[in-house]
């Protein structure tokens, strides 16, 4: 601990704002380091982006986070080895053409490679649908295997521009690749640098999609769990943030040796002035319910070609039984683009009419749950995309969050772990493991 006796002026050596992952994982790494450290939210929770409202006995995650295995922060970040992953099993499957085809099958969680693999495997299984899986699979596979300093060498360019150039059949392209990408990019345009798909194609070569137990919001819990008692503190505003105070709207001014701002883009734009703001892809989930599951399997059902609004469906509670009440399944879908900002009574209209072709079920007598729109839920990440944006803005200010990295859950953990890093190399204080690891990162 750095503050003592020696300085009472000061509240805590370092005053995180935010407590999405970001600010969380930095909060972990200083914590752990001996600095005394205060997080301030405004939200009356922790996480974030990542939160999870109960309703009836549901757990409806306002982003439907779909997580990937192959995330190197879940493993490396303190708490996290408690995080229990939901795969999707048997994996994903596309509906084009009025049908759902299976992509992959993958065996077994861990195993790196699998879903590529996986795809192989399927193509000798399945060669109807012009679904050219085993090029598909072998494109997948190459990827999986290409370090990631590889990867960002590579030309950065608007990824719908690289397409066709990925040397596969212009229909696998169009039914599998560029649904999938628009899917875990929430970019349905494909306007994302050509690196940052590369890189989330890699992972999801590399690993399995899965949902966080719980719903998200399970991640920052266990996060903050950790953290010394007190540490976080909720339904605090920051005003106003220089490198040695932060002016809050309840509680005046809290003195400290350092400032990390980890709120989302367009808040540290506020608190930091000249801070680039970025443009953001819109989202909107919305979770039904029905008599019964219109699918019985864990299976994320990506959609093809643009025929509605829905961009990609699950019953989550067969991923995850503990997201509905016995008997009750909870259907969630993604909306991308500009079809999230529609009115929602127009939207769910479109979409029960979609969902009701995807799943062979009629859909009219579905309940609507809960609908969570969010016109800025993903910083964009044009080409050129910079993954590693400073965090360190001047000895004593920081800023992390996923707007510094790439707009996903493995970005803002990483972030936050990179700002840490720079607090204490600044305090003076050396974390030689996690410099170490992020050179190798
Ligand atoms: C709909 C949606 C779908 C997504 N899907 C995926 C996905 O499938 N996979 C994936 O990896 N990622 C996904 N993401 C992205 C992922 O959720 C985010 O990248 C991540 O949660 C961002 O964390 P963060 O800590 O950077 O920011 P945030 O979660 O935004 O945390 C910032 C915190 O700062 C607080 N704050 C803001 N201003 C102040 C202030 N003045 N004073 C105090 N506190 C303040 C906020 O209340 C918030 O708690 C999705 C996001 C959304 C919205």
């Amino acid at each position: 601990m750095l503050s003592s006796a020696r300085d009472t002026a000061i509240d805590a050596d370092v005053v995180i704002v935010g407590a999405g992952l970001a600010g969380l994982s930095a909060a972990h790494r200083l914590t752990a380091a001996g600095v005394t450290v205060a997080v301030l939210e405004a939200a009356p929770h922790v996480g974030g982006r990542m939160a999870t409202d109960r309703a009836d006995g549901f757990r409806l995650d306002r982003t439907a986070q779909l997580l990937n295995t192959s995330f190197p922060e879940l493993l490396r970040t303190p708490g996290l080895d408690a995080l229990v992953l939901k795969p999707f099993t048997p994996g994903v499957l596309v509906h084009a053409d009025g049908r759902n085809q299976r992509t992959a099958e993958p065996r077994t969680a861990k195993r790196a490679f699998t879903t590529a693999r996986a795809l192989a495997t399927a193509a000798r299984a399945s060669r109807a649908g012009g679904l050219d899986q085993a090029r598909l699979g072998t494109a997948l596979g190459r990827l999986a295997a290409l370090p990631a300093h590889r990867v960002l060498a590579r030309p950065d360019r608007p990824t719908a521009e690289t397409l066709a150039g990925r040397g596969l059949p212009a229909r696998t392209v169009e039914v599998f690749l560029r649904p999938l990408l628009a899917s875990l990019l929430c970019d349905p345009d494909l306007t994302t640098s050509s690196r940052c798909a590369d890189l989330v194609l890699r992972g999801y070569a590399r690993g399995r999609l899965c949902l966080p137990a719980g719903g998200a919001d399970t991640v920052p819990a266990l996060l903050a769990d950790l953290l010394p008692p007190g540490t976080v503190r909720t339904g605090v505003h920051a005003k106003a943030a220089c490198t040695t105070s932060v002016t809050t709207a309840e509680h005046g001014v809290l003195r400290c040796r350092s400032v990390v701002v980890a709120t989302g883009a367009r808040a540290a734009a506020e608190l930091i002035p000249g801070l680039r703001l970025p443009g953001f892809h819109p989202v909107t989930v919305l979770h039904h319910t029905a008599d019964e599951p219109p699918l019985r399997e864990a299976s994320l059902i990506i959609a093809a070609g643009r025929h509605g609004p829905v961009a990609h469906t699950m019953v989550a509670s067969e991923v995850d039984p503990s997201r509905a009440p016995a008997g009750r399944p909870l259907i969630t879908s993604t909306v991308l683009g500009a079809a999230a900002g529609l009115p929602l009574a127009e939207l769910d209209r479109a979409a029960r009419a979609q969902l009701a072709r995807v799943y062979g079920a009629p859909a009219a007598g579905w309940r609507l749950l809960a609908a969570h729109h969010d016109p800025e839920a993903v910083p964009a990440m044009p080409a050129p995309h910079d993954g590693r944006r400073p965090v360190r803005l001047l000895s004593g200010l920081y800023v992390c969050g996923d707007h510094r990295d790439t707009s996903t859950v493995q970005g803002a953990l990483f972030s936050g772990r990179r700002a840490a890093l720079a607090v204490l190399r600044d305090l003076g204080i050396r974390a030689p493991q996690d410099a170490e690891e992020l050179q190798a990162a």
